[in-house]
């Protein structure tokens, strides 16, 4: 049987990480970042995502530099997701030998941009032909003061459940781009969410910084699904205010026109690269802008107030 079949996604990671012991003090496969203790009063994170031609993007539709931006922007909003400021990025890239310079140069420029903005240098990678599809792989290091870092797995019943921004504008751009429509203002506004996420990485470091925030994690792929992974990390369920999702106007603007549902792009879409969190209800959150859309509750279910419908989040299989 296809490991597709009998394991799925998670199957298949928890049976590679079976074979391996995570060693005292470190923190391994589960969160958006391993935790690796310094002796310095420094925790080092480190993860690694990687997109594929067809998967992740199509190349005729994506420019380089957007794709170059967004390379980068996945990976730093990782370290965003445990409260970490990122340190350096290592870049491979597989590139299929009918690639033109002007193409890797576009690329570079915008990978270059999104570091810069962070002032995260690239330290280094690897390169090689790809015989068919280009596949480009990240590792991003970054660090936090010692034992800070948030994890998904320490949300509380009781817990308050907030994003930092608006959620949906980068499905919502990507329907505009497969859709092959003509662009307005609002449009235009939502496939730029799309194509260039930014990691928020000073709001996930002034989140780390609270003690009454407890579990934390970048919304990757919808919050249908990534709040159901801080729930079976944390054993705990969530009620979750649909009302209270916070939309943009332009994603208000452009569903009411072609008839989409706002709603569905906002839980069910990936890429918003928001910040989910969980926070005692008298922790002082003034310090960022954010919205409380539910609570963390004892029962295990996870229940959308305010919609008959079971949201679940974007599936990569
Ligand atoms: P994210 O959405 O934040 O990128 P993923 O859902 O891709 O996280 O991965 C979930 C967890 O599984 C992470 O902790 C990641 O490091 C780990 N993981 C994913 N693939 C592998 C693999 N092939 N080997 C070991 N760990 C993996
Ligand atoms: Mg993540």
């Amino acid at each position: 049987m296809t490991y597709l079949d009998e394991l799925g996604e998670f199957g298949l990671i928890g049976r590679i990480g079976k074979q391996f012991s995570v060693p005292r003090g470190m923190t391994g496969i589960g969160d958006d970042c391993a935790i690796i203790p310094q002796k310095n009063g420094m925790d080092t994170l480190v993860s690694t995502d990687m997109l594929i031609e067809g998967t992740h993007f199509l190349r005729e539709d994506a420019n380089p530099y957007d794709l170059g931006w967004k390379s980068a922007a996945v990976n730093i909003s990782d370290i965003a997701a445990m409260g970490g400021k990122p340190v350096a990025t290592f870049l491979s890239l597989a590139l299929p030998k009918d690639i033109d310079t002007a193409w890797v140069d576009g690329f570079i420029s915008g990978y270059r941009d999104l570091s810069a903005v962070f002032s995260c240098p690239l330290l280094g990678g690897d390169t090689t032909a790809s015989p068919d599809r280009l596949c480009i792989n990240v590792a991003v290091l970054g660090e936090c003061p010692s034992g800070k870092a948030k994890k998904r797995g320490d949300a509380r019943p009781g817990d308050l459940i907030c994003v930092t921004g608006p959620l949906g504008d980068s499905a919502a751009g990507l329907k505009v781009i497969l859709g092959g429509m003509e662009r307005d203002a609002d449009a235009e506004k939502l496939v730029r969410r799309h194509y260039r996420p930014m990691p928020r990485v000073k709001e996930g470091r002034a989140l780390a910084a609270l003690d009454g925030v407890h579990a934390m994690m970048d919304i990757s792929d919808g919050i249908g699904s990534d709040l159901r992974h801080i729930l079976e990390a944390s054993g705990t369920g969530a009620e979750v205010d649909v009302v209270a999702i916070p939309l943009s106007p332009e994603l208000a603007a452009v569903c009411t026109r072609e008839g989409w549902d706002a709603l569905d792009c906002a839980v069910s879409g990936g890429e918003d690269y928001e910040l989910l969190f969980t926070a005692a209800p008298d922790a002082d959150l003034s310090c960022i802008a954010h919205t409380k859309i539910g609570r963390i509750t004892k029962d295990t279910a996870l229940v959308w107030k305010g919609s008959g419908k079971d949201f679940q989040g974007f599936r990569h299989f």
